[in-house]
């Protein structure tokens, strides 16, 4: 991959390579062009960096640590295995990046009101969160199949304040949920700011959305540099919309040495409607905003998915991810449910860390790689989020089985 293009994706329309772009209604477009116009002015405007950087610093609790993982790299016996402390910032996960950064445009825009869309709950409560933290008034729209398995969630975004829109059109999950968000933003756009919660969508989000999270990849770089003294042979992370991902990538994208994983959701296994593994039997569409690789029938109709992590569980791919994938300079894989159940049990037990059901996919792959590789082999792995909203759900699958 030529690494001046990294550095200009995606170009001025949005697209990477062939994917990303703008398909979305005519009353919108005005409000995406405002939208990029004042991230591109925020980005420079050291009034806004300041901010932001305090923010995630004393609010969301940056830089979290790079830990070194000593009783898993013993045990699978091969790379040693650090983690990417993000389960430990303020609200559980990387979203609170987007959440906070976002909230800082939509006052510079001179929004009043915020919307989000969420599937595990983590974007909204760390929307709700940030809506909190600046006095806006919130929405969140959630599919009611992911209210009933994510009840805490529920209750901590209804504690912030939020109001929480059951979906119950469809499978009533993540993709029903950014229709309703969609259909409340061409309503209401004159006073309120979409905070979309992945690399996904329409341009600009896919860009915006990753420039937030970059931090987590910067943090990265220099804290291994640091312990080190080189960069890490390979980099895992989970790939829902791809945001954890991309964010933790991205600062090592022209770095040749420095081998890139994304995992996606295996679901039950490669069956048609039984998992969300974009990459395995998906192909290109268009889907609520963007061109990327989906899930579909030969009608182009989405197909059903299923993955036992509601973060993970959703028809498309970031447009980066796409584009990424056929310059092969980032990998993909996928793990199963199972494979992630056991990896949940396995991170709580050897190292006290329960992380998110979504984590625990790309934990998965670690524990299949690891041991394959040399024991001065450097591994990292992006720990997402922590696995408190999940306890019940896992208590249910694996407990009752004692
Ligand atoms: C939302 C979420 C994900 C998946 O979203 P990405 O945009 O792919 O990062 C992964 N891990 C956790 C903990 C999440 O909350």
């Amino acid at each position: 991959m030529n690494t001046a293009e990294a550095k200009t994706l995606p170009d001025e329309h949005g697209h990477f390579g062939p994917y990303g772009g703008m398909f979305v209604p005519e009353t919108l477009m005005t409000a995406l062009q405002h939208l990029e116009h004042e991230y591109r002015s925020a980005r420079k405007d050291p009034e806004f960096r300041k901010e932001l950087a305090a923010l995630l610093g004393d609010f969301c609790g940056r830089p979290t640590p790079l830990y070194f993982a000593e009783r898993l790299t013993e045990k699978l016996g091969g790379a040693k295995i650090y983690l990417k402390r993000e389960d430990l910032l303020h609200t559980g996960a990387h979203k609170i990046n987007n959440a906070i950064g976002q909230i800082l445009l939509a006052r510079r825009m001179g929004k009043t009101r915020i919307i989000a869309e969420t599937g595990a709950g983590q974007h909204g409560v760390a929307t709700a969160t940030a809506a909190a933290r600046f006095g806006f008034d919130c929405t969140i729209y959630m599919g009611a199949v992911d209210m009933e398995r994510q009840a805490l969630n529920v209750a901590r975004m209804r504690f912030l304040g939020a109001k929480v829109v059951g979906v119950t059109a469809g499978q009533a999950t993540l993709k029903e949920a950014i229709n309703e968000a969609m259909r409340d933003w061409v309503t209401n756009v004159r006073n309120t700011h979409y905070i979309l919660g992945s690399a996904l969508g329409s341009h600009p989000y896919p860009m915006i959305v990753r420039d937030f999270h970059r931090v987590i990849g910067d943090e990265t770089r220099r804290q291994i540099l640091q312990r080190e003294e080189r960069l890490p042979d390979l980099l895992v992370a989970c790939v829902g919309g791809g945001s954890n991902a991309i964010g933790f990538f991205y600062p090592f994208l022209k770095d040749e040495g420095v081998k890139l994983t994304g995992v996606e959701a295996g679901g039950d296994g490669i069956v048609r409607g039984r998992h969300a593994a974009r990459f395995q039997g998906g192909k290109l569409g268009v889907l609520q905003g963007t061109k990327t690789w989906l899930l579909a029938d030969d009608d182009g109709q989405i197909e059903l998915t299923h993955s036992v992590s509601a973060g993970l569980d959703y028809a498309a791919i970031g447009p980066e991810h796409s584009y990424y994938r056929d310059s092969g300079r980032i990998d993909y894989d996928y793990a199963t449910d199972d494979e992630a159940l056991s990896a949940f049990r396995a991170l709580a037990e050897i190292e006290g860390i329960i992380p998110a059901l979504e984590t625990a996919h790309a934990i998965a792959h670690v524990i299949k790689v690891a041991p394959k590789m040399s024991k001065d082999a450097i591994l990292i792995a992006n720990l997402s989020g922590r696995g408190d909203k999940d306890v019940s759900q896992a208590a249910e699958i694996l407990l009752s089985q004692e």
